[in-house]
């Protein structure tokens, strides 16, 4: 069986500058993996280039075994918040069925099974009863409740979550944190970008520690340790410590 993402020598550069380097990973499937790293470290550019949303790398990145392009379908991409225009009009309703686009030719309608999906999705993230509201006017909460909804309702393999607990109140951080364990309990398999180290060992069963280089990978309990964490964040974990973030 292929592995979910297999990442060889990859490195990445905007503009000439180089920021990630010779990155070799071998995700497997069915676990929900950590990207930690400090600021800049080249966490975001890592997801983006699994998505083939980067032009400038050298390197191979194969996604269930094929490249990337030909299997979008089963891969879906939640970017950050601050990356969303949320001025545009459409209903939590619309958005979620996005996530049945991939499936479609263009200009083929949606059909009932797709919304027997999305509404699925919308139950999942406890969202049901705001499908009719602007996006625009939901607290932050509610509009990542709504952009996992539309993942879910891609029915996707793989997950791709860039920073997803940014600006979300509890009750969503605890909703999103059970729906990440049930999808990788079903098999699919979850990246999730986050800088908050305090949640690692109880949020991801992997992580990928990251600082430009590959610093360590594996399961949680192996690479989440002082040594390995000072020497991808340097002198910023005493700052995290002091926040309250470690
Ligand atoms: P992280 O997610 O770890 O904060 P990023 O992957 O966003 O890091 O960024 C890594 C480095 O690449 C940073 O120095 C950032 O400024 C730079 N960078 C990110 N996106 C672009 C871009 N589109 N053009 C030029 N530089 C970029």
């Amino acid at each position: 069986m292929p592995h979910a993402i297999t990442v060889n020598d990859l490195s990445v550069s905007y503009d000439r500058k180089r920021v990630l380097n010779n990155i070799f990973l071998e995700i497997e499937e069915g676990h929900r993996y950590g990207i930690l790293g400090p600021n800049g470290s080249g966490k975001s550019t890592l997801l983006k280039a699994m998505l083939g949303l980067i032009d400038d790398y050298t390197g191979t990145i194969q996604v269930l075994g094929q490249d990337v392009q030909q299997v979008r379908k089963r891969v879906v991409y939640v970017p950050q918040r601050s990356e969303i225009d949320f001025t545009f009009p459409a209903t939590v309703r619309d958005v979620v069925l996005m996530g049945r686009y991939p499936h479609k030719r263009v200009f083929q309608r949606l059909n009932a099974a797709d919304n027997t999906m999305a509404e699925a999705a919308m139950r999942e993230l406890d969202i049901l009863n705001l499908q009719d509201r602007q996006i625009g006017e939901l607290s932050g909460g509610q509009q990542q409740r709504t952009f996992l909804a539309r993942a879910l309702a891609q029915g996707a393999d793989i997950l791709l979550l860039d920073e997803p607990f940014v600006g979300v109140d509890i009750p969503t951080e605890e909703k999103i944190i059970e729906v990440l364990r049930k999808l990788s309990a079903e098999g699919k398999t979850l990246m999730v970008v986050h800088h908050d180290l305090q949640a690692v060992p109880e949020y991801f069963d992997h992580v990928i520690l990251l600082n430009q280089r590959l610093i360590a990978y594996g399961p949680t309990e192996e690479v989440f340790t002082p040594e390995v964490l000072k020497r991808a964040f340097g002198g910023q974990l005493a700052l995290l410590q002091q926040a309250g973030q470690m």
